[in-house]
């Protein structure tokens, strides 16, 4: 990707030097108004150890532990604006610096995909348990939005090959970028188009295909909280009248795609695990249906083997 399609996603800035009075001064007005507006206090600290380069520590001593000027990627103007988009438009933090950390990648994140969850970096660990000593193969992520997934896999799989999916363009840029970025380019490949549309040469042949897809039944999308409901892709979110659309087609056509003992894993809602797991027995070609809480302890993802002759029922 050229530099210029690469910058187009991630917010202009240029550095100013600041005193540190005044910025311990727009950090305790921030903090205020988070806490109006009930939003987390922390995410000012966030927000300040991204565009200021302030660790944690710092932050928690205090005043007196600031330099007596600070080098920060806006002015104190700019970051004006940037906390009155988080407090009255309830912009999501990750997207106003266009970062977010997940697993150990710094990642760059913008409204074109969803910000990774921390309840989702759980299912790169699921997939490695399943693939028990076998660690070689074809790994796809479906729906790759920021490629979280298929950088986690490509990590935790260094035999195996990884193909992410999107069919957002804009996703995938952005998952480009994120491979680059980690190191891990060399080990994905991107491919444009829906769900398994556009793996047709690796019918039969995939070991593991893993999926964080849309699960949130439609009319509930604009009743999530603000930060998701007006500034997440619904494309990402929205899984049809009942949420489980995605779901349905990716355990049906899975089989055509998997090899055969092929690990199907996704994340879905919390409450949904019964009827994910009742999509795939009524397929009749999955082994091994087993439901995996969140460190929560809600059921939020579904594991099975593809068996091409089984007939498992619950
Ligand atoms: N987990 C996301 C949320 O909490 C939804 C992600 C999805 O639909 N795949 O809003």
């Amino acid at each position: 990707m050229s530099d210029a399609r690469c910058r187009s996603f991630l917010p202009e800035t240029s550095s100013v030097w600041v005193s540190g009075l005044l910025l311990w001064e727009w950090r305790e007005k921030a903090r205020q108004q988070a806490r109006q507006a009930d939003i987390d206090e922390g995410e000012v600290d966030w927000l300040l150890q991204r565009v200021a380069n302030l660790d944690r520590l710092t932050l928690r001593l205090g005043r007196s532990h600031l330099p007596e000027h600070v080098k920060v990627d806006r002015s104190l103007t700019d970051l004006d604006r940037l906390w009155d988009r988080r407090i009255l438009d309830r912009t999501p933090v990750q997207y106003l610096v266009g970062q977010v950390s997940w697993r150990h990648f710094d990642l760059v994140v913008s409204p074109d995909v969803l910000v990774p969850r921390p309840e989702t970096e759980a299912i790169v660990d699921i997939a490695v348990e399943a693939a028990g000593d076998d660690r070689d193969g074809i790994w796809v992520d479906l729906g790759t939005g920021s490629g979280v997934i298929a950088l986690g896999l490509a990590e935790a799989l260094p035999e195996a090959s990884i193909v992410a999916v999107d069919t957002s363009r804009a996703a995938l840029d952005i998952a480009r970028h994120n491979a680059t970025a980690a190191g891990l380019f060399d080990r994905i490949e991107f491919r444009q188009g829906s769900w398994f549309d556009p793996l047709d040469a690796l019918k039969g042949r995939i070991r593991g295909m893993v999926s964080n897809p849309p699960y949130i039944p439609s009319d509930l999308v604009p009743q999530l909280q603000p930060e998701v409901a007006r500034h997440e892709p619904h494309l990402a979110l929205d899984g049809g009248q009942d949420g489980l659309s995605a779901l349905r087609h990716l355990a049906r056509t899975a089989p055509a795609y998997l090899q055969p003992g092929g690990i199907w894993l996704v994340e879905h809602m919390a409450g949904q695990s019964e009827s994910v797991c009742k999509i795939l027995y009524d397929c009749k070609c999955y082994r091994d249906v087993r439901s995996i809480g969140d460190w929560a302890g809600f059921d939020r993802f579904v594991l099975a083997y593809y068996c091409p002759t089984s007939s498992q029922t619950p």
